[in-house]
C-alpha cells in the first residue's frame, strides 16, 4: 500500500530534473504501447512476441544510442515499461480498459524511484534521493513509521501538486471466521448500503462547486487547442481541483469506510461490472428517416453514469477486497427481489427508497433489502466447506435446523 507525502521541490534545477523524469517515463510508456500494438496474431510466426523483457532490451539499445535518453534515470524508464506491462495484465484480466497514450497535458504525470534512500530530517519533513535531482525534500503527511518500511517510491505531479507515494508491504487480510457476514449494495443515492441497515455516502461536489466545474469544462471545450486562453482555463480547473481536493476526500472516505467494514464484518459484495453499467446510451436510428436519431435518453444516462462513477464503486470494491475476504455474487434482480419471500417484480420497488413486496407486503428500505439479498446469495454460493464463508454457513444452517425441530 502506498502513502502519499507532499513534496516541495525547492530549486529550479531539481524541478527540471523531476520534470525530465516525468517526460521520459511518458515517452517510454507511449513508445512501448505503440510497439505492443504492432503485434497481431498474423505476425506471430515471423516476429517474436513483445514482452516487458524484450522491451527492456530495446530500451538498453536506445539508451546506448541517444545521449538525451541516457541523461535520464534507467530505473524511471524501466519503471514506465513495468507500469505498461501491468496495464496490459490488468487489461487481459478484464480489470481495466486498453492502455492509452499519455499526454504532456495530462492531469497526472509521474515516475518510479527504486533503491530507495529516504529519511526523516525533522518532525514534519523528510527527504528522498532522486536520481539526477539529488535530495528532494517533502512534507510528511502520513505515518512516519511507513518511511522505514518503504520499498520503492513513486513521484507524481497531479494538478500542479508534487507528491511522493512510498510503497510499503500490504497489511495482511483479515480472515472471515469470527465476524458476522454482511451484504453490501452499491447505489447512487446511498453509495453503500449494508444488510444491517447502515448507509455510507461518498463525498461529492456541492451544487455550487459542480456548477463552477461544469462551466469551466464547457469553456475549455470551446477554446482552441494550444491557445493561451485554453491554458489559462486549464490552470483554473487544476486550481479548483486542488482547492476542493475531491479526489483526496474520496480516497480518504474509501480508506476509512473499507477499514471500518473490514474490522466489523466478513463481507459480500454485489458483482457489478462497472464498465458495462456506465456505457453511454446507444443511438437509436430512425428506420423511416435515415440520418435522424430520435431521443434515446442519452442525457439521463450520462447523468446516471456520472453519479455511478462519483460513488467510487470500483475503488471501494478493490480496496475492500485487499483488506478482507469478499464474495462476488450475481447482481441481477437484487433490487427487485423480496428478501422475505423471494418474489421478484419491478413494482416491488415503489420509489428510490421504499420497497414494498407485491406478494407478501414486506416493507423495507430498498437499498437495505437489496443488501440482504446480496448476503443471502453469498450464503447460497459459498455453501460448500472450504469456501470463504463455509463454516459460518454450516453454523447458520444448523441453527436454522434446530429452531425448526424445536418448534
Ligand atoms: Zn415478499
Amino acid at each position: 500500500m502506498s502513502i502519499v507525502q507532499r513534496a516541495c521541490p525547492a530549486e529550479g534545477a531539481q524541478l527540471d530534473a523531476l520534470t525530465m523524469h516525468c517526460d521520459h517515463a511518458r515517452l517510454i510508456d507511449n513508445l512501448g504501447l505503440e510497439q505492443r500494438s504492432w503485434w497481431t496474431p498474423s505476425r506471430r510466426h515471423f516476429r517474436q512476441k513483445i514482452t516487458v523483457a524484450s522491451q527492456m532490451r530495446d530500451l538498453t539499445e536506445a539508451r546506448a544510442e541517444f545521449d538525451w535518453l541516457r541523461a535520464g534515470s534507467t530505473v524511471g524508464q524501466q519503471g514506465a515499461l513495468r507500469d505498461l506491462d501491468r496495464a496490459f495484465t490488468n487489461f487481459f484480466a478484464r480489470c481495466s480498459g486498453y492502455p492509452t497514450f499519455k499526454k504532456r497535458s495530462g492531469a497526472r504525470q509521474g515516475f518510479v524511484v527504486r533503491d530507495l534512500a529516504v529519511r526523516r530530517i525533522n518532525r514534519k519533513g523528510g527527504e528522498i534521493l532522486v536520481p539526477k535531482a539529488g535530495r528532494v525534500r517533502f512534507r510528511i503527511s502520513r505515518a512516519r513509521t511507513d518511511i522505514c518500511a518503504a520499498t520503492s517510491a513513486r513521484i507524481a505531479l497531479t494538478n500542479g501538486r508534487w507528491t511522493v507515494s512510498l510503497t510499503t508491504p500490504p497489511v495482511p487480510r483479515r480472515q472471515a471466521s469470527t465476524t458476522p457476514v454482511v451484504g453490501i449494495d452499491r447505489g447512487v443515492a446511498n453509495s453503500i448500503a449494508t444488510s444491517d441497515g447502515r448507509m455510507f455516502h461518498a463525498p461529492g461536489f456541492s451544487a455550487g462547486e459542480q456548477g463552477r466545474f461544469v462551466a469551466l469544462q464547457r469553456r475549455l471545450s470551446r477554446q482552441q487547442k494550444g491557445s493561451a486562453n485554453r491554458d489559462r482555463t486549464k490552470a483554473k480547473l487544476a486550481r479548483l481541483r486542488l482547492r476542493l481536493r475531491l479526489a483526496d476526500r474520496r480516497g480518504d472516505w474509501i480508506e476509512q469506510t473499507t477499514t471500518h467494514i473490514a474490522n466489523t464484518y466478513a463481507a459480500a459484495v454485489e458483482n457489478l461490472p462497472i464498465w458495462y453499467l456506465t456505457r453511454r446510451a446507444k443511438p437509436k436510428p430512425d428506420l423511416d428517416n435515415p440520418g435522424v436519431f430520435p431521443p434515446n435518453g442519452g442525457r439521463a444516462k450520462s447523468g446516471l453514469n456520472r453519479a455511478i462513477l462519483a460513488s467510487c464503486w470500483g475503488k471501494f470494491a478493490q480496496r475492500l477486497a485487499q483488506k478482507m475476504s469478499v464474495v462476488a455474487v450475481p447482481a441481477v434482480y437484487t433490487s427487485q427481489e423480496c428478501s422475505n419471500c423471494g418474489h421478484i417484480c419491478p413494482e416491488n420497488r415503489e420509489s428510490q427508497a421504499v420497497f414494498r413486496c407485491q406478494g407478501c407486503g414486506f416493507e423495507h428500505h430498498a437499498d437495505t433489502n437489496a443488501a440482504i439479498n446480496v448476503r443471502d446469495r453469498a450464503f447460497e454460493i459459498e455453501h460448500q466447506p472450504g469456501g470463504i464463508l463455509g463454516d459460518r454457513v454450516c453454523q447458520s444452517r444448523k441453527r436454522a435446523a434446530s429452531t425448526v425441530s424445536v418448534a
